[in-house]
């Protein structure tokens, strides 16, 4: 498959946020948000085997730990990231799988918690959300939406009360998209969103989710990559 990096940090924008974990970043979108902070995945990477990535996660964190699936989109190569995902689980690893949900999941294996990252219309990338997949969410998944307005939050919150997202998933994470030439000061000033906005929109709304931030952004440079 094609690897654009393997490398350890922090998870950082789930409930998993704050732990040490393994993240393996999949080259290849076949969406184009306009705040992706993740455009060096588009091209380039190198191809790597199954059992390379297994041995260089193996390096990374020896004898288990989180493992998080990324991209891109990583389910653009599904017949060899579900393996992957199969040996990573035999291997004694927690496994998590960020995507957009544009393509099927069906066949994530169910011990792979899904973060799903379902897309908002000033995304640029919205309507990209594959309604199907809702049938593959398990009590143990997570959805996530990256908002940068007003219109964003609305679709959000209709979103989640129509599909009763509350239930379905551990998580509905609301979170505030940084812009993507974001550099120096690690803080808020970032945020296409305010997230003090935010929070009083939730509050205001009872809003069944809770308020995400990228947490790598507030401890690295946020332009750093590989953090
Ligand atoms: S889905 Fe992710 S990697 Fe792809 S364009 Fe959107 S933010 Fe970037």
């Amino acid at each position: 498959m094609q690897i654009t990096e393997i490398y350890k940090s922090l998870q950082g924008e789930s409930t998993y946020a704050g732990l040490p974990c393994v993240f393996v970043r999949l080259t290849g979108c076949n969406l184009r948000c306009t705040w992706c902070d993740s455009e060096y995945t588009f091209q380039g990477g190198r191809k790597m085997t199954i059992e390379e990535v297994r041995d260089e996660v193996a390096r990374l964190s020896p004898g288990g730990g989180l493992v998080e699936i990324t991209g891109g989109e990583p389910m653009l190569q599904e017949r060899e990231v579900v393996p992957l995902m199969q040996s990573l689980l035999a291997d004694g690893y927690q496994v998590l799988l960020e995507t957009s949900g544009e393509r099927p999941l069906e066949r994530v294996p169910k011990e792979v918690i899904k973060i799903v990252d379902v897309k908002c219309p000033n995304s640029g990338a919205g309507d990209t959300f594959r309604v199907e997949n809702l049938r593959s969410l398990t009590l143990r998944d997570e959805i996530k939406f990256v908002l940068s307005s007003r219109a964003d939050y609305e679709f959000a919150l209709e979103f989640t009360l129509r599909n009763d997202l509350a239930a379905r998933v551990n998580a509905v994470l609301f979170s505030p998209a940084f812009r993507k030439d974001a550099t120096g000061a690690r803080d808020s000033s970032h945020c296409l969103l305010d997230p003090r906005e935010l929070a009083e929109w939730m509050i205001a709304d009872h809003a069944p989710a809770r308020l995400g931030l990228q947490l790598h952004k507030f401890i690295w440079d946020p332009a750093l990559k590989g953090v």
